[in-house]
């Protein structure tokens, strides 16, 4: 063993791993992919099955790829050359999407905002375009009314809006190939990480390529002013989460000439937290995800796949498996997304305010702890209940989602079951980052806010 293989060995031996080391990074990629593929098909039909494949139009990937007139014209001979090329022009669909946000990323009137501080450098701030809130406007106004549509009468386009239903019929495959986008491009971010002078993640550096792949060697990867991390983490997924939504609104309308109470709740609840994420835009930059994670595939397919593919499962069970809930019923899940949203953004905003400008009228009259750090930690108000209440605030209101499909089924209910283990999760990361930034202050700080969700019990 050469002396810098053994080094290497070293440092991945000694290294504090998360999320299960390499191993649990390793069935994280490969498994989470399954868990896309197998919601898709499981909110549709309503139940759990093994069928998963047969949502695929085509008799598998591989096929298409050989059949697919690209590669090979003559290979194709089944004559139904549009269902050959499906998984291609999915594709197509995902990489013109994807390329669209950068460019509404990249010329529409932005913000420029500093960063945090950079990893080691106190006086380095990087520059952020805040222009997402724009983008999604611009994204649905595109849909709406600027869709272009082939008019054989009179041998043009005209515009007007896009035929969304079709997102649901090619779910499967559309989430297949947004999948492999997501590896090639965790690949190369991979790759681009070595070359160079770059700022690495402490978290994704160490030295064993599955963990480092996975959790994402480089802090802020960039070309130029485009930041990878800040622009996939808040359109193309959130923005196409949305979308998604209101294409099972109009596949529902199609399949029943109506929509249903549930599907109208399920997308205006949905449409609020992702337009409330993208609008608050400039808070993502004080984030973990930003500040201290490197961006691999955890965050890439999480963002990109993970968010728009899963999270919008409720919108897809619903299509065809609406429990005609009542008036009553809908009003009581009502009344739950209020109180889970109202906590979720009172908590965020306070925090938000505080840190921002603790003199506000609105944050002044809070009592606060000074830490030798610098910064200062609220201990009253919303921070006062518990220390993640904004985590609280943010379930309760999933819980809403999965609630408007009734009880008939669990596939809703992923979603739940789901949001409990990552937000534990986060809130241990977060409370251990905590501990190591602040010390003992930390301490003092537990023992004044003693709970971590819900005051008085946990
Ligand atoms: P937080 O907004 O809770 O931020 C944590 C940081 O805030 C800490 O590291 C600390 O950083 C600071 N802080 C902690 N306690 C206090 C206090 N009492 N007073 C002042 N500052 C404090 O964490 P996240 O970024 O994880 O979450 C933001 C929101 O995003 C949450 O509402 C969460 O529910 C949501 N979210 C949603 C996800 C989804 O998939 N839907 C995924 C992840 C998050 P410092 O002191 O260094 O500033």
């Amino acid at each position: 063993m050469t002396s810098s293989t053994s080094d290497k060995k070293k440092k991945a031996d000694s290294f504090e791993y998360e999320f299960g080391g390499p191993i649990g990074a390793f069935f994280t990629v490969t498994l989470l992919p399954i868990v896309v593929l197998l919601l898709s098909h499981w909110s549709k039909i309503g139940g759990l099955d093994a069928g998963f494949l047969a949502d695929f139009r085509t008799e598998s990937f591989w096929d298409a790829w050989l059949k697919s007139s690209v590669l090979c014209p003559s290979c194709s001979t089944s004559g139904d050359r549009a269902n050959d090329l499906l998984l291609f022009r999915c594709a197509g669909g995902i990489l013109c999407y994807f390329i669209f946000q950068v460019l509404l990323e990249r010329w529409l009137p932005c913000e420029l905002v500093q960063g945090m501080p950079v990893k080691g450098n106190p006086n380095h701030r990087l520059t952020y375009r805040i222009n997402g809130h724009l983008a999604f406007w611009v994204t649905l106004l595109a849909l709406d009314v600027g869709w272009p549509t082939w008019h054989e009468s009179s041998q043009s386009y005209q515009f007007g809006r896009a035929p969304l239903a079709v997102l649901y019929d090619y779910h499967a495959e559309l989430a297949l190939v947004t999948i492999l986008f997501c590896f090639a491009l965790s690949f190369y971010l991979y790759t681009t990480s070595f070359q160079g002078q770059r700022i690495l993640a402490d978290g994704g550096n160490s030295g064993n390529p599955v963990y480092d792949f996975f959790l994402g060697r480089e802090l802020n990867p960039r070309i130029g002013s485009f930041d990878w991390k800040e622009f996939c983490e808040l359109r193309p997924g959130l923005i196409g989460w949305a979308i998604l939504n209101l294409a099972f609104m109009a596949k529902q309308h199609e399949n029943l000439g109506y929509v249903t109470g549930s599907m109208i709740l399920i997308n205006i609840f949905q449409f609020i937290y992702v337009w409330d994420g993208i609008y608050q835009e400039k808070a993502i930059l004080s984030t973990m995800d930003i500040t201290t994670d490197g961006f691999g595939y955890m965050l890439c397919f999480g963002d990109l796949a993970w968010v728009p593919f899963t999270y919008s499962i409720q919108a897809r069970y619903l299509v065809n498996n609406d429990p005609h809930l009542s008036y009553a019923a809908l009003a009581a899940i009502v009344a739950t997304h209020i109180v889970g949203y109202a906590t979720f953004r009172g908590a965020n905003s306070q925090k938000d305010a505080f840190r921002k400008d603790p003199n506000h009228p609105n944050v002044v009259h809070l009592q606060f702890m000074k830490t030798k750090r610098g910064t200062k930690l609220l201990t009253s108000g919303w921070w006062g209940m518990a220390r993640k209440i904004n985590y609280t605030g943010d379930y309760i209101m999933g819980l809403s989602w999965c609630l408007v499909c009734g009880f008939d089924s669990i596939v809703p209910y992923f979603y739940a079951i789901y949001f409990a283990i990552l937000l534990v999760h986060r809130a241990i990361r977060d409370d251990h980052a905590c501990q190591e930034k602040y010390g003992e202050d930390w301490k003092e700080y537990k023992k004044k806010v003693p709970y971590m969700f819900i005051p008085g019990i946990v």
